[in-house]
């Protein structure tokens, strides 16, 4: 069990009309408790996020955008920046998730940027990283990790992760039913904490590291279990609310 306070973050991805989204944030307002020790935040498409915030504000479930572009405001058009997540109230962002970098080319230089425009906005960027399943099997999943991570604290220094969390996703995990073991994500895990640590031994010990990939209730348990996750970045399992506080009860 992490000694760090949890969090489980749903990633809602393209998905939900706004009575759909409507319900499944009232059931998941309903289902956190204000005394739960696990924190729980909701990821919706930037054109939810009013709803969201409207009907999560005073309590105890934050919310977040998928991603921001990494000027403030300008001729960038179809994009959304980090002070108009933050004039909603978004407390998170996700960036370097692995769909924007597999789908619309955001490679580890653009990721390092949305970061920093993130923290500028006083967003906590939560920083994806991940090995596709290729890359595994080549043994090459540290390499790939540690080339993400240093893009990030390169150029951002490693205070930045004061104020960040930190999603490990293994591509092939993604969406695909096919979870790491725990004891696959905790190497990873470890393996992270322990490169962070080496340049600041008390970032890396408050640093949270989500697990996410294939999360359900009946996984959630033994995942969170290890002691270098922090709990989960939630795809599919956060569009069931039912499913997703059970994966949140799994944190507490
Ligand atoms: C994700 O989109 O970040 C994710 C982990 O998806 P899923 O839980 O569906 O694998």
């Amino acid at each position: 069990m992490s000694k760090r306070r949890p969090l489980v973050a749903g990633n809602w991805k393209m998905n939900g009309s706004r009575a759909e989204s409507a319900a499944l944030v009232d059931a998941v307002r309903r289902g956190v408790g204000p005394g739960a020790r696990v924190e729980v935040a909701l990821c919706p498409p930037f054109i939810l996020i009013p709803l969201v915030a409207e009907k999560l504000a005073g309590g105890p479930v934050s919310w977040g955008g998928q991603s921001l572009d990494t000027h403030k405001s300008g001729a960038y058009t179809g994009e959304v920046s980090g002070p108009m997540l933050k004039d909603y109230d978004c407390a998170y962002v996700i960036v370097g998730h692995s769909e924007r970098r597999a789908l619309y080319g955001e490679n580890d230089g653009v990721v390092a940027e949305k970061f920093g425009a993130a923290q500028a906005a006083g967003l906590v960027p939560i920083l994806c990283v991940g090995e596709t399943l290729a890359e595994r099997e080549a043994n090459r999943t540290e390499a790939v990790v540690a080339r993400q991570l240093d893009a990030v604290v390169n150029k951002h220094g490693i205070a930045s992760l004061k104020n960040a969390v930190l999603a490990y996703e293994p591509v092939w995990a993604i969406g695909t039913g096919k979870t790491a073991t725990p004891q696959q994500a905790q190497d990873v895990h470890r393996f992270i904490r322990g490169r962070l640590a080496a340049r600041d031994q008390a970032v890396a010990d408050g640093l949270r590291i989500l697990y996410g990939g294939s999360v359900k209730s009946a996984n959630a348990k033994e995942l969170f279990g290890q002691p270098d996750i922090d709990g989960g970045l939630i795809g599919g399992a956060s569009l069931n609310a039912e499913e997703f506080l059970l994966i949140c009860r799994a944190a507490d």
